[in-house]
C-alpha cells in the first residue's frame, strides 16, 4: 500500500536530552534569549545554507577561523545530546519489510547541523534516502508542497502511494496531505505502551488526531 514512507527528524526520530539555550551559551558565552531573532532566522533559512551565517550574523566580532569552530563545537555537542526514541529503527524495519516500500528522511536545518545529528543516529544504515532543507538538494524547507515535489522526481515518488509521517501539523502534516500523500500524526513517547499492529498503524494514517506512539510497541 506503502511505497515509499518519509519521516520527519526532530520530534519523530530522535530526541534531545539538553537545553538549547544552556549548550549555545556554554559555547558562545551570551544568552540566548538575546540572539535567538537573528540565530533562528538563519538556522530556519529557506534555501541551501550550513549553519555558519547564523553565527557570522551573531558573532561579527568572532574571527572567522573562531566562528567556524564555535559552530563546529555547538554542532558536535548538539549531535551528541541526540537520542533516537527507543524502537524507532526496529519501527522502520518492519515497515520497510512489509510494505516492500523504499524510506526517507526530511528534515529542516542547516545542512552541517542535520547531518552531524544524522550521523550521529546512524541514519544511513537505516534509510534510502535523507536529506536537511539546507543542502544544496533540496534546497527548501518544510512546509512546502514544491519541496515534496522536488522529493518525487528524485525518488520516483507517487503521492497515492506515499506517506509522510512527523510530529509538526503544520511543517510535516499539512503540506503532504495538500501534495496528496498519506499523512501520519504521532507523538512519540517512551512510556508503557500496549502493541501497536501494523493494521493499526495504517488505519491511523486515515484519521486527522495526532498518535501518540511508542516505537517499540509497533507489531507486525
Ligand atoms: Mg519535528
Amino acid at each position: 500500500m506503502f511505497k515509499t514512507i518519509v519521516f520527519d527528524l526532530d520530534g519523530t526520530i530522535c530526541h534531545h536530552k539538553a537545553s538549547y539555550p544552556k549548550m549555545f551559551f556554554e559555547v558562545f558565552g551570551e544568552q540566548y534569549n538575546k540572539h535567538s531573532n537573528t540565530w533562528l532566522r538563519h538556522m530556519l533559512h529557506n534555501g541551501e545554507h550550513s549553519g555558519l551565517e547564523a553565527v557570522q550574523s551573531c558573532f561579527p566580532q568572532m574571527k572567522q577561523d573562531e566562528q567556524t569552530k564555535a559552530l563546529d563545537t555547538f554542532t558536535r555537542k548538539w549531535a551528541e545530546a541526540q537520542a533516537p526514541y527507543t524502537g524507532i529503527f526496529e519501527a522502520i524495519s518492519l515497515l520497510k519489510a512489509n510494505f516492500h516500500c523504499q524510506i526517507g528522511v526530511m528534515t529542516n536545518g542547516p545542512s552541517k547541523f542535520q547531518w552531524a545529528v544524522m550521523n550521529k543516529l546512524g541514519i544511513l544504515d537505516h534509510v534510502d534516502f535523507a536529506y536537511a532543507s539546507g543542502d544544496v538538494f533540496p534546497a527548501e524547507c518544510k512546509p512546502s508542497v514544491p519541496l515534496l515535489r522536488k522529493l518525487e522526481d528524485k525518488h520516483s515518488i507517487s503521492p497515492q502511494t506515499a506517506l509522510f509521517v512527523g510530529d509538526n501539523l503544520e511543517k510535516d502534516i499539512k503540506p503532504a496531505k495538500a501534495a496528496g500523500w498519506h499523512t501520519l500524526h504521532v507523538a512519540p513517547h517512551e512510556q508503557p505502551s500496549a502493541d501497536l499492529p501494523l493494521e493499526n498503524f495504517t488505519q491511523a494514517t486515515g484519521k486527522t488526531d495526532c498518535l501518540a506512539i511508542n516505537w517499540s510497541s509497533l507489531t507486525a
